[in-house]
């Protein structure tokens, strides 16, 4: 922690740094394959606009967001996510156990990759096929509750503007490399981010509650899995205040990289195995969750429904030119008109170190023009999530 170095004056808080170590959630590493290339410091710094001057292979306590870029771009293998394969294979094969598992819209475009499909393929159907002939109980898609996200997060955006004032700007949380990165080095802005859980946790919740009850299923017997872009999930289930009475929401989440050795480790081919349809009613959705994987989509969908919440009224198709919202620039801009709110100013940003220069750009100036921003910690946002096959990574170069 001595060696820290920082880009910018921040109001470090450093207060449960993580280590790229056993403590870890999501990350690890072998320093017998460590080759000293020090592309994981080089994609923590560019991702991160903040890093450690640490020595290699990384052993350092460092402000770790558990995003998993160092993992895309370590060419040896000596920094991987750390695996929980084995922990779904035993509970798929254990009978007493109901598996259920949920499947983010960033992998459905991304994991025919590992099957040798081009990018972007879009595989959501087969992948339900290929989850259930894996032996998983039920198949259900995380978009069902970035639903749920939405609705909870616009109506909070919608008081928030109305009533609770000092709350704006409206930060997203969906995200949580941004969360954990706020929580680093942004302490004084904690009250300004969304209340609301992840899709990903909003759905483990959902179907520990309302599913297990409708099924007649002790909460404690179902194994909830999900399929993520992203590393830092692995790290979002384990926080302890998202237990409930000693219950997590989430018991295990595989990248889109480990379920391809899944299923590859049980003979199941993506190209041949017959499409299937995600299970009712937690595997139906509309657009808006759909376009949570890229940098963009959480505001075009919160904006939509928080028009929707103060008006009573579908949008006009032309309340935001989508346009600006959209795309790989590094902050976007837009603004909407909503009828009884007033104007509202939005802002984009994906990338920490682009969050970075925004943030302190708002420090400086002591207020912010935007009352809503969304930040995605990875480029692109979750489809260039740490868990996505590395091919994602060859295809945006
Ligand atoms: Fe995970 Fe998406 Fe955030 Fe990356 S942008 S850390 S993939 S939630």
């Amino acid at each position: 922690p001595d060696q820290y170095q920082g880009k910018g004056d921040f109001p470090v808080n450093l207060k449960g740094r993580v280590a790229i170590s056993d403590a870890n959630p999501s990350i690890e590493r072998d320093d017998e394959k460590c080759i000293l290339c020090g592309q994981c410091v080089e994609a923590c710094k560019n991702v991160m606009g903040v890093y450690g001057n640490y020595p290699l292979p990384l052993k350092s306590e460092i402000a770790c967001v558990n995003c998993g870029q160092c993992v895309m771009w370590c060419p040896s293998g000596a920094i991987t996510e750390k695996r929980n394969i084995k922990e779904v294979l035993a509970a798929i094969d254990d009978d007493t156990k109901h598996v259920v598992v949920q499947t983010a819209p960033a992998t459905k475009v991304s994991l025919g990759e590992e099957f040798g499909m081009p990018p972007g393929t879009s595989v959501g159907n087969k992948m339900a096929g290929a989850l259930k002939e894996a032996g998983f109980d039920a198949v259900f898609d995380t978009c069902f509750s970035a639903d749920l996200t939405i609705m909870e997060e616009a109506s909070e955006f919608v008081h928030r503007l109305t009533a609770a004032k000092d709350e704006i700007p409206h930060l997203t949380s969906c995200c949580p490399g941004w969360v954990k990165y706020c929580e680093y080095f942004y302490p004084e802005l904690m009250h300004n981010l969304s209340t609301c859980k992840s899709p990903q946790n909003m759905m483990g919740a959902t179907i520990k509650s309302f599913y297990a009850d409708k099924m007649g299923i002790k909460p404690e017997n179902i194994v909830n899995v999900s399929i993520m872009p992203c590393t830092a999930k692995k790290f979002e289930v384990a926080r302890e205040e998202l237990e409930v009475d000693g219950n997590r929401d989430m018991d295990y989440v595989l990248t889109t990289r480990e379920l391809a050795v899944l299923l590859k480790s049980k003979g199941i081919d993506l190209n041949t195995v017959p499409e299937r349809e995600y299970d009712s009613v937690l595997g139906e959705s509309t657009g808006a969750g759909k376009i949570f994987g890229a940098t963009g989509g959480v505001t075009e969908a919160a904006v939509r429904s928080a028009y929707f919440f103060a008006t009573g009224s579908n949008p006009p198709a032309d309340l935001l030119s989508w346009q600006p919202v959209r795309g790989m620039t590094a902050v976007k801009e837009a603004t909407a008109s909503i009828p009884g709110v007033g104007t509202v100013n939005i802002a984009v940003c994906h990338g920490l170190e682009n969050a970075r220069q925004l943030l302190d750009g708002i420090k400086a100036s002591g207020s912010s023009k935007w009352q809503f921003i969304e930040f995605m910690a990875c480029p692109g946002g979750c489809i260039g999530g740490g868990g996505q096959p590395k091919s994602t990574v060859a295809a945006q170069n």
